[in-house]
């Protein structure tokens, strides 16, 4: 049974040739697939009975299967997937009020804003310090079915339509050692979430972060950071070994960015190791070479997994926040959602127990 999602148009109409010739048939399946979510080909009901009943017999869409779904009093809720080949992954629904202060009402929150956290990999080989994905080892990459399958089951659980998320590559696994299926998830996902609402977020893999440049319609970039010189990051990011601080900014000055667009670096900010004001400093300088934002995440600790790593306190945290914005950087904070669902950034794991228990 051949697997129609991850497919594009053109390669839906290779596929079904036999049973649904006529060329505008690929286009409309396609549309079933991706704006109106359909699961399986007897929702497709612009399509002829005895059409839909050879499709199934020939072909599937793969959408991962929901195993599990944790929602957060805050609105998150965390997805657990299982694949064809019995991985699993998680992605996340996060739902943000925009806070658009209001002259009328200024306790009523505005409309809010939907982001999508997919994976992109079953586990990650570039085992930060600070994250619990890594601890999982490598896994595999996932396929852009599989990646734009986490995107369609949410939207179809949740009940959106078109254009109503963004999308960021913050989940399990490291998107720029899969480029080239992300990539082709990028380009289905494109007619649901424009560029401009898309992010992807690297620990600083060089010749994705060029292969992604050369694309006509690029995401936005996140670069994690978490170390404003060599042998801080190195500690926390083994991965600066390979592409050491000077080379990944030699890269991002070479990214095309859109006039108005900015880079943004996350930091996760961990007592002790990186949080000082002398830090905040070294990183302002580092980063305002480029347009430039910082996104502080403050540690989301795991006593069985991180042990050892704490978060600095709300006041260190807000004064490295501070120190940032004086070297000249605009700064957010992300006091991270979904926590009691286990759904913050680091702490995606697909199952319950990690392989290896840190014992750095
Ligand atoms: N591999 C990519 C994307 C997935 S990780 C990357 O590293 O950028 C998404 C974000 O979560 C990264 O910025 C990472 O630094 C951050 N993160 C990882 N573990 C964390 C933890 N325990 N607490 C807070 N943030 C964490
Ligand atoms: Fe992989 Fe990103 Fe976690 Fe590092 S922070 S181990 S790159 S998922």
């Amino acid at each position: 049974m051949q697997d129609l999602l991850g497919l594009s148009p053109l390669d839906i109409a290779r596929a079904v040739r036999d049973v649904a010739p006529e060329p505008f048939r690929a286009a409309q399946i396609f549309q079933w697939i991706h704006a109106r979510r359909a699961a399986d080909f007897t929702e497709m009901t612009s399509l002829p009975k005895a059409m839909r009943e050879a499709l199934a017999e020939g072909f599937v869409i793969g959408v991962p299967k929901v195993i599990a779904r944790t929602p957060a009093p805050d609105g998150t809720e965390k997805f657990l997937f299982e694949l064809a080949d019995g991985a699993r992954i998680e992605a996340v629904y996060i739902v943000e009020s925009k806070k658009t202060p209001s002259w009328t009402d200024p306790e009523t929150p505005g409309a809010s804003r939907i982001t999508i956290c997919l994976s992109s990999q079953a586990g990650c080989a570039v085992d930060c310090a600070f994250c619990v994905t890594g601890r999982m080892g490598a896994g595999r990459n996932l396929t852009a079915g599989e990646i734009v399958g986490q995107y369609l089951a949410i939207a179809r659980a949740k009940g959106f339509g078109p254009h109503a998320a963004n999308v960021v590559f913050m989940g399990m696994g490291e998107p720029l050692l899969n480029v080239s299926q992300v990539t082709r998830a990028l380009d289905l996902l494109e007619e649901e979430v424009s560029p401009k609402r898309t992010t992807v977020s690297t620990a600083g893999v060089v010749p994705g972060i060029e292969s992604l440049a050369g694309r006509p319609h690029r995401p936005n970039l996140a670069v994690s950071l978490s170390g404003a010189d060599d042998s801080t990051r190195t500690k926390l990011m083994p991965i600066n070994r390979t592409y050491p601080l000077a080379e990944l900014f030699a890269a991002l000055k070479r990214w095309p960015l859109e006039r108005g667009r900015k880079i943004t670096f996350e930091y996760v900010l961990i007592e002790g190791v990186n949080d000082t004001s002398a830090d905040a400093v070294k990183l302002a300088a580092l980063v305002r070479t480029l347009p430039a934002k910082v996104n502080l995440i403050p540690l989301n600790e795991s006593k069985e997994w991180l042990p050892g790593l704490k978060r600095p306190s709300d006041a260190t945290v807000n004064a490295f926040a501070k120190a940032v914005v004086g070297g000249g950087v605009p700064v957010t904070v992300r006091w991270s959602k979904g926590l009691q669902a286990d759904a913050a950034c680091g702490q995606l794991k697909g199952r319950e127990e990690p392989r290896r228990p840190r014992s750095r």
